[in-house]
């Protein structure tokens, strides 16, 4: 399928094998294989030409080192600028500091894996964190989304709100306010509706349901095998609400994982959680440096 991008980069720097620093048409040569990898990896182009510049700046006039051959050494430099663009090799955790109900708000479009990443998260902090979790779907626009949120929540043991047909997600969203209030419940997710394209009724109801429940964390779920749509429904949302995080499905998929580097160019946010499966537990902390691994080859 793919060459790897560090098999390539050897080719450009084989000739240049044992001499001093890299040289600026040789690190230009190099990019010009970067910036084919990074485009088949899905990442967007404006992402890949401020990601090319910055690399080819830091690159010119590097000595190289003894023990790596000036290929390898440019691929190091790439990855650990992917690593750099990611945020680091530490992801930040969700912030759970404020008083409970604690409320984290999903967003995204249908079937970007909303609803199965909202059980997984609650999963987590109730195995893991030992948080009393509990969820509501306030998605009345897809048939049996409530339903498939109570489903999943019986099955990975979190409790979800009860539904009530024919309210409107601002109601719902009221309603489970009081009632993580009441139940004490240390942390509210809320399963925010999706459509199959942005629109301006699904951005007015995220921000009323957003003005209700104030939520700690509003974590943004974009599908990581659609690619540029990724890039566009990111930047969509992130101009309408005070995104604080990303969680990236189906990295289970061929992906290479360019959305990743987008995503967080583009919203700025970091990507908290790596979707990997339909399972309830297929859910990872995001890793810098896999998807650095993975662009590269
Ligand atoms: P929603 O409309 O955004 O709530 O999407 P769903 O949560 O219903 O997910 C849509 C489909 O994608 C379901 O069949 C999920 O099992 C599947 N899905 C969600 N996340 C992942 C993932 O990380 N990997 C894979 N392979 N499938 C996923």
């Amino acid at each position: 399928m793919f060459d790897s991008l560090s098999d390539r980069l050897g080719g450009v720097f084989d000739k240049l094998r044992g001499r001093g620093a890299l040289k600026e048409q040789d690190v230009r040569d190099a990019m010009r294989e970067v910036r084919i990898a990074l485009l088949e990896a899905d990442v967007a182009l404006p992402v890949v030409r401020r990601f090319v510049d910055q690399v080819t700046e830091k690159a010119i006039g590097q000595s190289v080192l003894r023990s790596v051959t000036p290929g390898q050494q440019v691929v190091k430099i790439v990855n650990d600028a992917i690593v750099e663009m990611l945020g680091g090799d530490t992801t930040p955790e969700l912030d759970l500091n404020a008083a409970p109900p604690v409320v984290i708000m999903m967003v995204g479009l249908q079937g970007s894996g909303k609803t199965t990443s909202t059980a997984k998260i609650a999963k987590l902090l109730k195995e893991k964190q030992g948080k009393k979790a509990m969820m509501a779907s306030l998605d009345v626009n897809r048939p049996a989304a409530q339903e498939q949120l109570k489903v999943l929540g019986e099955q990975v043991g979190v409790a979800t709100l009860p539904i009530i047909p024919g309210q409107q997600p601002t109601e719902i969203a009221t309603r489970a306010m009081q009632a993580a209030k009441l139940q004490a419940i240390d942390v509210l997710l809320l399963d925010t509706a999706g459509r199959l394209h942005v629109d301006q009724q699904l951005m007015d109801e995220m921000k009323a349901v957003a003005e209700i429940s104030r939520p700690q964390e509003t974590l943004l779920v974009v599908d990581s095998l659609t690619g540029q749509d990724a890039v566009n429904v990111a930047q969509s949302f992130a101009g309408e609400v005070e995104l604080t995080g990303v969680v990236l499905t189906r990295m289970d998929g061929d992906a290479r994982g360019g959305a990743a580097l987008s995503m967080r160019a583009v919203t700025g946010k970091p990507i908290k959680f790596a979707g990997t499966g339909e399972k309830m537990d297929a859910i990872e902390v995001f890793h810098p440096s896999r998807v650095a691994n993975r662009i590269l080859g």
